[in-house]
């Protein structure tokens, strides 16, 4: 099935998720920059100590579940984009019926209608995002 998007509304989700896209990869960019400064001073500062070689690892630890989260969202993104490509964008994946532009709007990356994506969270027993 179609979207039922109107040209103007199509033309701004797709803005949104093109900046959204630009300033994500933005902070991903800081954040790499970021934590490799930290890292660094953190092991220049305490050098060849044990207990502060956890706290390093700690840090890594965090920083690669910020980012990762960060490269799920821009893939999100790239995922969406394709589908404004392809013509399949606002279509629900599952029951292919069009997806409301409010919902859109709050969420440029929706895959699925509410309905259908409740029921897919419930079937994988995960809270993702709506
Ligand atoms: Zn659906």
């Amino acid at each position: 099935m179609k979207n039922l998007l109107s040209p103007w509304q199509f033309t701004k989700l797709k803005s949104d998720l093109r900046r959204r896209f630009e300033a994500l990869r933005e902070t991903v960019h800081q954040h790499l920059l970021k934590s490799d400064e930290e890292r660094a001073r953190l092991f220049a500062d305490r050098a060849g100590d044990l207990e502060d070689q956890s706290v390093t690892e700690l840090l890594i630890d965090v920083d690669r579940a910020e980012i990762s989260r960060e490269f799920d969202e821009l893939r999100d993104i790239e995922a969406a984009l394709a589908r404004l490509r392809h013509q399949t964008y606002a279509v629900c994946l599952s029951c292919n019926t069009p997806i409301p532009y409010d919902r859109l709007a709050a969420y440029p990356t929706a895959k699925r209608c509410l309905r259908c994506q409740a029921a897919y969270e419930d079937a994988h027993g995960s809270r993702m995002q709506r």
